[in-house]
This record gives structure tokens, C-alpha cells and sequence, in this order.
């Protein structure tokens, strides 16, 4: 029997890994550790929680000691590490919170890995779930690959490269078994709605302005959360222990061409006129430091693991927009209270 804690487990992709391995394997247990920040919904794993190979634990990475004693308590097998503040905005102004949680935080869980699993680290497994934003930005051309250098330009993917840095550290100096993975922007349910794709799709279904960023020229590169999963399934079963891969869809699109599609299929499905919800982008003045351009390159995961995207942007956008058209509920009550007071803060003045 494998025991696996994964942090983050209530958020956007940590609920998507939770509900994978939860039912793909009877024979693990799988913990999710998770502060339960703004961000964090259990509502997320609502379908799953009662699976006897099930449990969740309220508790902060930052807490050291917490951190020690729940391993020492749970001798857990593995980590699989996604709690992490992670919304780029939010790290502009409070970043400290940023460096608490992102690098204290994932030391704190190496520390107590390195203490716990001593003697036996080719038994046990971290894999950290990393974000490609820790390769900077790129030009035109050009794509990140495992071994592009580290250029960070925000505090969120400052701090999120710092906890690489970590995760790799300790396996240089100590041995311990690692995995990393830098994946490209994910879509999809669960998608808490300060981000870009559930932002706009809330706002388009309430008449209410999408705003974008500068002129929208930013180009990212999309990948299905469910695929974001599937390959952390799969990584974290095959990979070599040191060892780092890239995932992403091979599917970049410029933000105002992306809202454009997104507002064609609202269009369709909430039976307007072709044209009346493109109307209500707003063009807001840009974040500052803002990357042009990523794009990754993930022919290492499909050549050695053999792992390519399941579906095209425009099937998983449209699955998306169905998704949160189904769960007004869920959105409802997400968007209150909390979210909506740095929403305002957010937007007002734009
Ligand atoms: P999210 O913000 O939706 O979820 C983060 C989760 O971490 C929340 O449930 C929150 O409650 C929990 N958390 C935050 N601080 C904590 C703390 N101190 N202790 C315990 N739990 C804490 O994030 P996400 O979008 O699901 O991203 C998950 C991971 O994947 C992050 O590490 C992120 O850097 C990485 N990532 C995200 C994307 C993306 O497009 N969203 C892309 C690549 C990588």
C-alpha cells in the first residue's frame, strides 16, 4: 500500500490530480494536504470524498513543525507537491506571501521528505509541479525546453523558480528521489475565476466587461487540465529520479484571439446574436512586467513517455464553457465574499 500526499488537492489542478489517482488507484492512499486558501474548495472534490483510499487535512506548508510531525504520523511513501500561491496579479502585490508559501513552504516539505524518508530514498518519490512562467519570456520564435535557463520576471514565477532550485538541490546534495514538471497555462473546470479563460466566460454570462490586457498581443500556450493530470500521472510512475520534464499542448494562442473564440461559443450557446458578446471586451491598461510570449516544447514527455494532449483547444474550450454554464452553483459560490472584495479592488479603477 502507497501512501501520497498531495498539497494543493483543493486547488484548480491539485483537485484534478487528487480525483485521478483516487480513482485510478484503489491501492494507494492519497492525502490531500491543503490550507484552504481563497483558492482552496473542497466543493471541488465534493464526487470523491467519500472513497475509503480518501482523506483531507487542513494544514499550512509554511508550519514547519506541522509539516514534520504530519510525516512523522503518516510515514507518507510520496509527495506530490502543488499547493502553491499562484496567481501572477496577486504576487505583484503581495509577495512576500508569495516567497512564504512557494519556496518556505516547499523546503519545509523537503525538509521533512529528507528527515522521514533517510535510507530509503529509492522507495519514496517528491515531484514538484512547477509552471513554465520560470523561463522568462520568449521573442517570435523559439520554444522552452528542460534545459532553457531560468529568467523570471514576476514574483509568482520568482518564487515558483526558487522552489525548483529547491527540489533540485536536495537531490544534488542529498540524494533524494525528485521529479520536476513545468507545465504551460491550464484550462478548465475548477478554474478558480480570477484567470483569464473562467474570468472571461463569468463575465461574457453576465453582460458584465472582459477585460484583457494591454492590446492582448501576450501569447501563452494552452493545455487541457485533465491532460495537465494525466501527464503528472504518468511522470510521476515512469520518470528517473532527478529528473525534469516540460508539458504543454503545442497550442499557443494570443489572449484577444483566444477571448474572441471564447466569446463566439458563448454566442452560440447562450443563443446570442454572432458578435454581441465580442462587444464586451475591454482593453485594460497592462501588467506590469508582462511576459510576451510562452510556448513550450514537449517532445522529451511524448518521446520517452509516450504522452500527447487528448483533445484540441477548441473541443476542451467548448467542454469548459459547459462546464461552468452546468455549475452555476459552484461559480456562485466561489465569486462571493472574498474573491469579489479583490475583484473590485482589482477592476475598479480601470
Ligand atoms: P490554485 O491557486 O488553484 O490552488 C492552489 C492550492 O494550494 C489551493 O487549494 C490552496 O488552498 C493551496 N495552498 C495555498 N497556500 C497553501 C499553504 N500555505 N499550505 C497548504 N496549501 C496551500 O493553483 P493551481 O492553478 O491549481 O496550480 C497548482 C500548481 O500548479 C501550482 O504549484 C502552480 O504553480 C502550478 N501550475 C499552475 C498552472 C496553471 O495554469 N494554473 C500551470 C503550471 C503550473
Amino acid at each position: 500500500m502507497k501512501k501520497i500526499i498531495i498539497t494543493g488537492g483543493a486547488g484548480f489542478i491539485g483537485s484534478h490530480v487528487v480525483r485521478r489517482f483516487v480513482k485510478n488507484h484503489p491501492e494507494y492512499q492519497i492525502i490531500n494536504l491543503d490550507k484552504l486558501t481563497y483558492a482552496g474548495n473542497l466543493a471541488n472534490l465534493r464526487d470523491i470524498e467519500n472513497e475509503p483510499n480518501y482523506r483531507f487535512i487542513k494544514g499550512d506548508i509554511v508550519d514547519a513543525a506541522f509539516i514534520q510531525n504530519l510525516f512523522n504520523q503518516e510515514q507518507p511513501d510520496a509527495v506530490i507537491h502543488l499547493a502553491a500561491e499562484s496567481h501572477v496579479d496577486r504576487s505583484i502585490t503581495n509577495p512576500l506571501e508569495f516567497v512564504m508559501t512557494n519556496v518556505i513552504g516547499t523546503v519545509n516539505l523537503l525538509n521533512a521528505a529528507r528527515n522521514t524518508w533517510k535510507g530509503r530514498y529509492d522507495e519514496t518519490r517528491f515531484y514538484h509541479v512547477s509552471t513554465d512562467e520560470v523561463y522568462g519570456t520568449l521573442g517570435e520564435t523559439g520554444m522552452f525546453t528542460e534545459t532553457t535557463a531560468y529568467d523570471p520576471h514576476s514574483p509568482y514565477s520568482a518564487s515558483k523558480a526558487g522552489s525548483d532550485h529547491f527540489v533540485r538541490a536536495y537531490h544534488d546534495t542529498y540524494g533524494l528521489n525528485t521529479v520536476v514538471s513545468n507545465c504551460s497555462n491550464n484550462y478548465g473546470s475548477y478554474h478558480f475565476p480570477e484567470k483569464l479563460i473562467p474570468l472571461a466566460i463569468h463575465n461574457i454570462k453576465q453582460n458584465k466587461p472582459v477585460p484583457v490586457y494591454g492590446k492582448g498581443e501576450n501569447i501563452r500556450d494552452w493545455l487541457w487540465v485533465e491532460d495537465h493530470a494525466r501527464a503528472i500521472e504518468q511522470i510521476f510512475h515512469e520518470a528517473k529520479t532527478g529528473s525534469t520534464y516540460n508539458i504543454g499542448g503545442h497550442n499557443e494562442w494570443k489572449n484577444i484571439d483566444l477571448i474572441r473564440l471564447l466569446c463566439k461559443i458563448m454566442d452560440e450557446k447562450l443563443g446570442r446574436e454572432p458578435g454581441e458578446s465580442a462587444k464586451l471586451i475591454t482593453f485594460v491598461t497592462d501588467r506590469a512586467g508582462h511576459d510576451l510570449r510562452y510556448a513550450i516544447d514537449a517532445t522529451k514527455l511524448k518521446e520517452e513517455l509516450g504522452w500527447t494532449p487528448s483533445i484540441t483547444f477548441e473541443e476542451g474550450l467548448e467542454k469548459t464553457v459547459d462546464w461552468y454554464l452546468a455549475n452555476e452553483e459552484w461559480l456562485n459560490d466561489v465569486t462571493s465574499g472574498h474573491y469579489q472584495q479583490y475583484y473590485q479592488e482589482q477592476y475598479a479603477n480601470r
